[in-house]
């Protein structure tokens, strides 16, 4: 754990204003620190810039609150949305871009936009199943 914390990987203003304990346990952390070793640093080493987490471990309240499937590699601690410093679709373009060049190992890679037009990366790194997926959805 370089440039992430715990913390920030599970601190959500959507918990705080629903009052839903988001806390990580034991397993979660393990994951989350994974995911952080393997994936966010060495992309944030490659980047070069500040990454901001917007969503990291979810607990199964958060998760059905933020309307995300019920499957989401969220609920394992094993996957983050990430946004650049510019915070536009253009960046976050690039910083798949620069994962898809990187020869890191990744899960899922997906480039997520909702009905608003905001755009994120969300990456997840599940070590039983590293199958480097590139997708893009509406969120
Ligand atoms: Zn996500």
């Amino acid at each position: 754990m370089k440039y992430f914390t715990i913390e920030e990987l599970t601190r959500s203003a959507t918990a705080e204003r629903l009052g839903i304990v988001n806390t990580p346990d034991v397993k979660i952390i393990e994951n989350l620190t994974l995911l952080t070793d393997k994936l966010l640093d060495p992309l944030r080493e490659l980047w070069g810039g500040p990454l901001r987490v917007t969503s990291g471990y979810r607990c199964p309240a958060l998760n059905r609150a933020v309307g995300g499937v019920v499957n989401s590699h969220h609920l394992r601690g094993m996957a983050a949305d990430l946004v650049t410093t510019a915070n536009t679709a253009a960046s976050h373009r690039q910083l798949m871009q620069r994962l898809r060049e990187s020869g890191l190992r990744w899960t899922q890679a997906i480039m997520e936009r909702n009905r608003r037009g905001a755009t994120w990366l969300h990456v997840s790194y599940d070590p039983a199943s590293l199958r480097g997926e590139v997708l893009s959805r509406m969120a």
